[in-house]
């Protein structure tokens, strides 16, 4: 067992077999809908080619697997885009490191998180290496947006998709992993990896809630200011995408007359209120909120009693 989550299983057991096959490509590219677990994933790639032994890799015995297990293996060389970009240096200084030798076991690993958060000079840099690949080197790269890649980078990777899971095994796992029933939150996020951290987060309690306060909103038992106070600092990008998935999802429900339990008293009460059409501007006027408190330091609160007073 790899001690993935049950739905990346399958995918893993393929990769075993390349690798206890010596068929493991140079260049994986790993994608799939963002947060079904590329990163677990990607860093269980990593153990399972950094590991001494071919049969039954990862052993967990090895000196490779014990250094792997505590994150410090020297012939794993990590670029994550999720802070904000991968730079051409950074792309060189690793490459540089991987043209010399393991210093532990028979292979280097680069795994590249995000890939697509490259620029085009980290991209070329990353192409370069990719082309002519050092010896014993492996590049994992993850992205759930692969069309952002440049299509010169798609051409050499061979590419794995993830699989979406069922909300009822996402229900399970989180159950399993984090003792939370997250059942309440899959009208919001479905994807795993993101309700898991949502977990850890002032705004797993807020979102819970935010369907039954939008309805006391709308029925008039909730003033404008209550309700965007409820946006506390630090989960304001959170509660606008709440507010988002409910009107997303009252838009939807026109269509199928189907929706989560948990919110058709809010989705009910917007329609009740709002034609479609409005319902599609406040979309547009929330998302142009969100980007605008990403680059600005307006008041959020301030900024989302206006958007709601012009409903
Ligand atoms: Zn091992």
């Amino acid at each position: 067992m790899s001690g993935l989550a049950p739905w990346l299983e399958h995918t893993y057991q393929q990769a075993q077999q390349w690798r206890l096959q010596g068929t493991f490509h140079h260049a994986l590219l790993i994608s799939g809908s963002n947060g079904v677990g590329q990163n677990a994933f990607a860093e269980a790639m990593a153990k399972l080619l950094l590991c001494e032994k071919t049969n039954n890799a990862p052993c967990g015995q090895c000196h490779s697997c014990q250094v792997a297990k505590a994150d410090t293996h020297p012939d794993l060389l990590v670029l994550d885009g999720q802070e904000g970009g991968i730079r051409v240096d950074a792309v060189r200084q690793v490459v540089a490191k991987v043209a010399n030798k393991p210093q532990l076991g028979y292979s280097k690993v680069v795994l590249l998180h995000e890939a697509h958060q490259m620029n085009v000079n980290a991209a070329n840099a990353i192409l370069k290496a990719l082309e002519e690949p050092p010896s014993s080197t492996f590049f994992i790269l993850t992205s759930h947006t692969s069309r952002a890649l440049m299509p010169t980078i798609l051409s050499r990777c061979q590419r794995m998709t993830l699989p979406t899971p069922s909300p009822e095994q996402v229900n399970q796992w989180l159950l399993n992993e984090a003792k939370v029933d997250a059942s309440k939150l899959l009208w919001f996020s479905q994807t795993p990896y993101h309700l898991l951290a949502l977990t850890q987060s002032p705004s797993f309690d807020m979102l819970q809630q935010l369907p039954a306060w939008l309805a006391d909103w709308l029925n008039g038992n909730l003033r404008t200011d209550e309700l965007a106070g409820k946006a506390n600092k630090d989960a304001t990008a959170d509660f606008i995408d709440g507010l988002l998935a409910l009107l997303t999802q009252a838009v939807q429900y026109t269509v199928t007359g189907q929706c989560h339990e948990q919110i058709l008293a809010a989705v009910t009460g917007l329609l009740a209120r709002y034609d479609i059409y409005r319902l599609m501007t406040f979309i547009q006027q929330l998302t142009e909120l969100k980007a605008q408190l990403d680059k600005t330091h307006l008041n959020p609160t301030i900024q989302i009693i206006g958007e709601l007073n012009s409903w």
